[in-house]
């Protein structure tokens, strides 16, 4: 008999509660159950499996760590594991509900008043209203911080935002989006909470990508779209507020990152164990094993350095550097694992059936969104040495 799969060797698990491990699992079976068998389908055909949202709302784990408004206030660990869960079946789920629970309820939650929270929260906590987080623009990626063009202007009836916002995950069928735009007065970004049906807006589905082809990407366009002051998050005065929301995002995405890697090596040692040549299973090769232990080595080395990475942002101690740290090495580290995980199923490493081929593709997404590797090693750069490469 065969060894269970263990993809979590240092029982990194044994530091949850009960019932946080009873969480856990609940994510990990309604991702094996509901999303496993539909989600090479929707892949294929870069539509998002909507019938999905109803069951996801009843895991009751939207904006996890946020006190109030319905969220249940879990520690920043949980949100973590479960974004992992996640992702270990799905990038793209994982993805839609980072963008629906971290980027769009965080930006109200840590930059909302309190009646912006009370307005969509809870709502957004049931996933009934659905939200996208609006930053990079089509020239505007790396630079955001210094860069936007999208432009705010104060008028007596309102703002008036004008510009463009591109990759903007859920944008092509969500409620709201946040978006970020420079106030052409005092020259700080702000942030705004734009509603679909708002005249001036418009979404444009980004077609044909060849990663997280479930996410539905969109260009929106800006055009006098008329913004009212209470529609104005009342907490985002500059980019650092916007960038206090894109930390904690990216340590979700290093977690996300954790899940990618798990599922592809899971499946890869799966089929390595069963796939027979020379008249025996090509597990027991010295080279396959060589790469199931480099893979395994990689995503052991990643899922601890995530759950110290948790205690800090539990212990609020969380440093941009910190989180950029986790983003780059987890998404470098997942690049490898994924890549690796095709080559020991051979040609069928590129089928969607064998279920390594999304996350092969989906980890070069990850890689790039919510700060480069190039982006993300300045931040670091920047902390050690003292001096800033962006300027
Ligand atoms: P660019 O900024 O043009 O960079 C191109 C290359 O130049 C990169 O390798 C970069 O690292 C490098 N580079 C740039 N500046 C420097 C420098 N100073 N030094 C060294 N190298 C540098 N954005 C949102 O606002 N909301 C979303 O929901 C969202 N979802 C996304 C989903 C997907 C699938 C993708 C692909 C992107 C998404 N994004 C979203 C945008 C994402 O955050 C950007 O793609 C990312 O920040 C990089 O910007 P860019 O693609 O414009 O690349």
């Amino acid at each position: 008999t065969l060894p269970p799969i263990h993809a979590d060797f240092y029982e990194m698990d044994q530091k949850l509660s009960v019932e946080d491990r009873t969480l856990q699992l609940k994510v990990r079976s309604f991702m094996e159950k509901e999303v496993q068998p539909i989600v090479n389908e929707y892949w294929l055909h870069d539509e998002f499996p909507f019938e999905i949202i109803p069951k996801l709302a009843q895991l009751n784990i939207c904006g996890l760590t946020y006190e109030g408004y319905g969220c249940a206030g879990k520690s920043s660990l949980m949100e973590g594991i479960i974004a992992s869960e996640m992702a270990r079946t799905d990038s793209s789920v994982a993805t839609f509900f980072g963008v629906q629970s971290g980027l769009a309820m965080g930006s109200i939650y840590h930059c909302g008043s309190e009646e912006q929270k009370e307005k969509w929260l809870p709502k957004m906590q049931k996933l009934e209203v659905i939200g996208a987080f609006g930053l990079t623009e089509p020239e505007v990626g790396s630079a955001v911080a210094g860069g936007l063009t999208t432009t705010a202007k104060k008028t007596p009836n309102g703002w008036i935002l004008n510009g463009q916002k591109k990759w903007i995950g859920n944008a092509t069928f969500s409620d709201i989006v946040i978006i970020w735009a420079r106030d052409i007065d005092d020259d700080q970004v702000k942030g705004f909470i734009v509603q679909k049906d708002n005249p001036g807006f418009s979404v444009e589905k980004i077609k044909d990508k060849m990663a997280l082809r479930i996410v539905q990407n969109g260009l929106i366009t800006l055009k006098d779209c008329v913004v009212q002051e209470t529609d104005r998050l009342q907490h985002a005065n500059s980019f650092k507020d916007t960038a206090k929301v894109l930390q904690k995002t990216r340590a979700g995405v290093a977690w996300m990152a954790v899940g990618c890697a798990r599922g592809a090596y899971e499946n890869a040692l799966a089929y390595t164990q069963k796939r027979e040549q020379f008249g025996k299973p090509i597990a027991s090769f010295q080279l396959i094993q060589n790469h199931l232990v480099e893979m395994l080595s990689n995503l052991t080395a990643m899922q601890t350095l995530v759950f110290r990475l948790s205690e800090l942002q539990d212990s609020d101690q969380l440093k941009d550097e910190h989180a950029s740290l986790a983003k780059v090495f987890c998404t470098l580290r997942t690049r490898d694992i994924v890549s690796k995980a095709r080559e020991v199923m051979g040609g069928n490493g590129i089928l969607l059936e064998y279920n390594v081929a999304r996350f092969l593709a989906d980890a070069e997404a990850i890689y790039s969104y919510e700060g480069t590797k190039e982006i993300n090693s300045l931040i670091v750069g920047r902390s050690i040495t003292g001096f800033s490469a962006f300027v």
